[in-house]
């Protein structure tokens, strides 16, 4: 086999994988609901953007980036398979879960007595931009796949430990075969009084959390099902558990409720 010929086989071996892979971008576009919902998103959105052009009403605003407008724009959530009206800023690309999520971030984020650091473990585009434009606060992006800060697996975070003020764990922990390893891990790297955000899909009435095989070939990769005992496991590392908020958006009309998003502490004497 000549070189050149070995290169296509990489990129073709590279190619297949991505396709394939549950978490890749390329899930979009192999479940039909996803990709008409996808569709039937920017053809409505376009909408909403030339009416915004035309007649210019704002209506709300983006608590990320300041963004105004006369409504937020329609989003294909990719796990629900469903098609969310007033959740997409048009600038920041951010949904009303992330607002909930950076505006529980701020309240709870504690004081410290130099730039305080903070982690985020598998970021959006969204927030990655919001901390850029925060440079009192030292931010540390981690992930195995992304263009990051730090490139490691959540099981095994290459960071020392109580170095880090907060952490955002959103959407990540059910995509982990052993995910109270990466809470385990996140405790471990945690000061001592540091605080966490934690948010996860919960399925109500479901008592107890279990795995799932949905890494097949119309699935988005969930390794986890979890249920009310979710809290529970949080504890179970450690963790104090303030507080689970549940939904309080700034997102128009068409509010619609996700799990609850865990405000956790390590206790100072942990
Ligand atoms: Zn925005």
């Amino acid at each position: 086999m000549t070189r050149s010929e070995s290169s296509l086989l990489k990129q073709l071996n590279l190619g297949l994988f991505l396709f394939f892979h549950p978490q890749s971008p390329a899930a979009l576009f192999r479940n039909p609901y996803r990709l008409v919902n996808n569709l039937v998103a920017r053809v409505l959105n376009a909408g909403l953007r030339l009416q915004d052009r035309l007649r210019p009403e704002p209506r709300v605003a983006c608590s990320l980036c300041g963004w105004q407008g006369r409504r937020f724009g329609y989003w294909a959530a990719v796990s629900a398979n469903q098609l969310l009206p007033d959740q997409l800023c048009f600038r920041c690309g951010s949904t009303a879960q992330t607002r909930v999520l950076v505006k529980l971030f701020e309240q709870h984020l504690p004081a410290a007595k130099t730039k305080p650091a903070v982690l985020e473990i598998g970021p959006s585009p969204a927030t990655r931009q919001y901390f850029a434009q925060h440079p009192e606060l030292c931010y540390v992006a981690v992930d195995r796949f992304k263009w990051v800060d730090v490139r490691c697996d959540a099981t095994h975070i290459a960071l020392r430990s109580r170095t880090i003020d907060a952490f955002i764990c959103s959407n990540v922990l059910e995509h982990i075969p052993d995910d109270r390893q990466a809470l385990s891990e996140l405790y471990r790297i945690l000061k001592p009084d540091g605080i966490g955000i934690i948010v996860v899909p919960q399925t109500k009435g479901l008592t107890k959390s279990h795995r799932v095989r949905d890494t097949t070939f119309l699935g988005y990769g969930h390794i986890w099902e979890y249920g009310d005992d979710f809290a529970q496991r949080i504890k179970e590392v450690g963790y104090a558990v303030q507080a689970a908020h549940t939904w309080d958006t700034d997102s128009g009309p068409t509010p619609v409720r996700w799990g609850p998003f865990y405000l956790v502490r390590r206790p100072a004497d942990g």
